[in-house]
Parts: C-alpha cells; structure tokens; sequence
C-alpha cells in the first residue's frame, strides 16, 4: 500500500471516517522522498530499535519498520488503531501504543522492546508540542543514541541556532548541554497533507556529550535556564529572582566573580558561563 499516493490515502482515511485534528497537529507526509530520508538519516538499520512519536497512518513507521530490528511508536489518536492495523498488517516487527507520548512510561518501552538493542528516535512531531517533546526526551535519561525530528522551520533555527546567540532559547541549551545538534534538509509545506502554513526541516540531535554536571546541579541549572528564556527580555538577575525567589545581591555576586556583567540577559550567556553560574547558586 502506497501511503504516499494521495488517492490511496483519501481512500483509507474515508473508509475509516477520519478527520484531520488541527488540535494534534495532524499534517501528515505525502511526499514520498522524505520518509525514506528521515529513516536513513535516522540511524533506523540493524542492531536498532527505533521509538516514533505520532504515527499518522504509518507512513513513517513503515520506511523505519523496513530499516530498523523493531520499530514502537507512541501515537495519541485512538481513531487512527484501525488505519495502521490495515496500513501496517504485513509488518511483525511494529508495536503501536496508544497513549500520549507526555505521560507514556518511555523507558519501560525502551527497555522492554529493545533488549539488545541500540536505541534512537524519529519522528515527524506534532508541531504543539516540538519543545517539550525534545525537553522530555533530553531530560529522561533514556538511553537514546539520537533524535531525528521534523519540526517547524522557526523551531529549527531556534534549536540550531548558537548558545549565546540572540536566536537562541531554552531547548537551545538543552540541546547543547547533551548532545549536538545540526539540521539535516528542508521540507516543504506541499509536502503534508493537509498543508501547513509553514516550512518544516528535520534535524538531529545526537545525544554525545559527557554530562557537565551531577544530577542535582542539572536539575536546577535547566530550572535557572528555563527561568530566564521565560522572561528573557529582563536581566538574567531580574528574572531569576522574579521566577525562582533567589535574592538579586547573591545574582550579581555570582555575575561579578564570573566577570560577567550585572545586567547581562540569559542570552548572552555562553554554555560555559550558565553551568558556572548554576554551580555558584545552588
Ligand atoms: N508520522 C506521521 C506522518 O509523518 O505523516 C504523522 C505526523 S503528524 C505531524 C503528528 C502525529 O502525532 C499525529 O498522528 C498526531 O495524532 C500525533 N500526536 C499528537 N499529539 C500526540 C501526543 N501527545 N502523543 C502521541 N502522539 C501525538
């Protein structure tokens, strides 16, 4: 079945009284060379087991189910578990849970699906919630080898973008602070069905670097960061205190033994200068 074809899909979505939610950010690929690429790109193949997030009608799954040892995906919408048990019946290696990926138990699945196996994620991501998908997963301590994601072209370019650079954001650090992080092609917005009203491009993350700090110093050094990407028009000082209740004198004091200016806004901080600041506050 060519989940590709738009005749096909129409057919297959009528069949099953399917509508399209806006509400989960349901645009789903209609290009054939895309799939294939993310797969590929992906680190789907041998020895991997591979998580999807948002399965649509399988048209993803099953490039990643032709690649990878065993492919499950997390997919929220229950009207769509009678369009991939037709989409997807020739496949023995797939497993679909239909659960939100926010509060599914990800590591149970890694760990149970995946015995022996690497582990990476691809995913075309619902765009409403790009952040704090790529949030959890960084966050989770899976044991994940790389994230492969389509993601809106804005959000790319604010995960891309430099630490301490004006375009970047709190997933910028987040990205930075445990893996790298680099865009891999553009998408156009003809490529979905429906269409969206933006360009997409798919990035990956690969999850490489050593951990710079030990598990509490990270919780609230990414509590600090989050705290001044929500306001960060405000000096990084002004806004820790407004958001975490940390006396402004002890900010700057941590600033001024740093060499970093008092009215600095988050930023302008390199990674180096937010971890040793994180370090001077807890
Ligand atoms: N992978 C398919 C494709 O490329 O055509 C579908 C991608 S579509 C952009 C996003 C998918 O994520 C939809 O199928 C939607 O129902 C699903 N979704 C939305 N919110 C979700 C959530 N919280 N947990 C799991 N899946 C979700």
């Amino acid at each position: 079945m060519n989940l590709t074809n738009i005749s096909t899909v129409k057919d297959i979505l009528s069949r099953h009284g399917f509508n399209f939610s806006k509400g989960l950010g349901q645009n789903f690929l209609i290009n054939p060379d895309v799939c294939p690429k993310i797969a590929e790109m992906g680190n789907a193949r041998e020895g991997y087991g591979v998580l999807e997030i948002g399965t649509g009608i399988g048209v993803l799954t099953k490039e990643l189910a032709l690649r990878a040892e065993k492919v499950s995906a997390v997919e929220i919408d229950t009207r769509l578990m009678p369009v991939l048990e037709e989409t997807l019946k020739d496949f023995d290696n797939i497993k679909i849970y239909n659960e939100d990926v926010m509060k599914a138990d990800l590591h149970k699945i890694i760990s149970e699906d995946f015995a022996g196996l690497r582990t990476a994620v691809c995913a075309n991501l619902p765009y409403y919630i790009t952040s704090p998908v790529i949030m959890l997963l960084l966050e989770s301590n899976l044991p994940i080898d790389s994230i492969t994601v389509m993601v809106q072209k804005e959000a790319a370019q604010r995960l891309c973008a430099k630490v301490g650079s004006r375009e970047s954001g709190a997933i910028t650090v987040g990205v930075n602070y445990y893996g790298t992080v680099k865009q891999l092609f553009g998408v156009s917005r003809g490529s979905f069905m429906p269409s969206p009203n933006v360009d997409s491009a798919v990035i990956r993350i690969d999850l490489d670097k050593e951990r710079r700090l030990s598990g509490d110093e990270e919780k609230f050094f990414f509590r600090m960061v989050k705290a001044g990407f929500s306001q960060r028009r405000k000096t990084f000082a002004n806004s820790l205190s407004s958001m975490l209740g940390i006396a402004k004198d002890d900010v700057y004091s941590a600033l001024s033994d740093l060499g970093i200016s008092q009215s600095v806004r988050v930023e302008a901080l390199t990674m180096d200068e937010l971890t040793a600041v994180a370090r001077k506050l807890m």
